[in-house]
Order: structure tokens, then C-alpha cells, then sequence
């Protein structure tokens, strides 16, 4: 094994490295020790942390095309995507109950 591989799951966090007034979107780690960078059109397929739960997780073309064809920002596992949709399916769920009631 190569000494200088990191020794942690990035943590990635969308940074523009905006260069000559041209966007430059890159995935940053964001642990304090860590430089670590990569070019948004090489993320895909790599091993990272999820920014909410922690756990590993695969950067695939659905993190990155998941905010109106854009990437994440701070990339999240498919546990917490289905998670958030989830909240919001029960979210919308009281607020409907809740007007049925008030009409009635
Ligand atoms: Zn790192
Ligand atoms: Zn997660």
C-alpha cells in the first residue's frame, strides 16, 4: 500500500475554484488535515463520506445530477436522500390532515 494514501473517507463539500472568471467546481475535503480536492467530472464512482450519517458512500450520477441536474453540495448517501423524502411524504401528510380538519 502506497504511504501517502489517505487515511480517511473524504469528506466532500462543493467548492468553485473559480479560474480567469471561469467556474471550476471541485469536490473538497473538508477535514482539517485533509487537501484533498477532485474535479467534479472525476468524482463519480468514488468512495466518500456521507455528509449527514457518516457512513461510506459511493459518489454515483445520481448524487451528482441531484440538485436540478447539478451536484450536491455536500454529497449524501441514498439512506439519507430516502430519509429526507420520507420527512417531507409525512411533512406534507400533517399539513394536509391538519387543512381537512380546519375545513370541516
Ligand atoms: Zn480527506
Ligand atoms: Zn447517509
Amino acid at each position: 500500500m502506497p504511504s501517502r494514501v489517505a487515511n480517511h473517507l473524504h469528506r466532500y463539500k462543493k467548492v468553485n475554484l473559480a479560474r480567469d472568471g471561469e467556474d471550476y467546481f471541485v469536490y473538497k475535503c473538508q477535514k482539517p488535515t485533509c487537501t484533498h480536492y477532485i474535479p467534479m467530472n472525476l468524482a463519480e464512482g468514488k468512495l466518500c463520506e456521507c455528509n449527514k450519517c457518516g457512513e461510506a458512500m459511493i459518489i454515483t450520477r445520481a448524487v451528482l445530477t441531484h440538485s436540478s441536474k447539478k451536484p450536491m453540495t455536500r454529497p449524501h448517501c441514498n439512506n439519507c436522500i430516502k430519509r429526507r423524502k420520507n420527512d417531507e411524504v409525512e411533512a406534507l401528510a400533517n399539513f394536509l390532515n391538519q387543512r381537512t380538519k380546519t375545513e370541516i
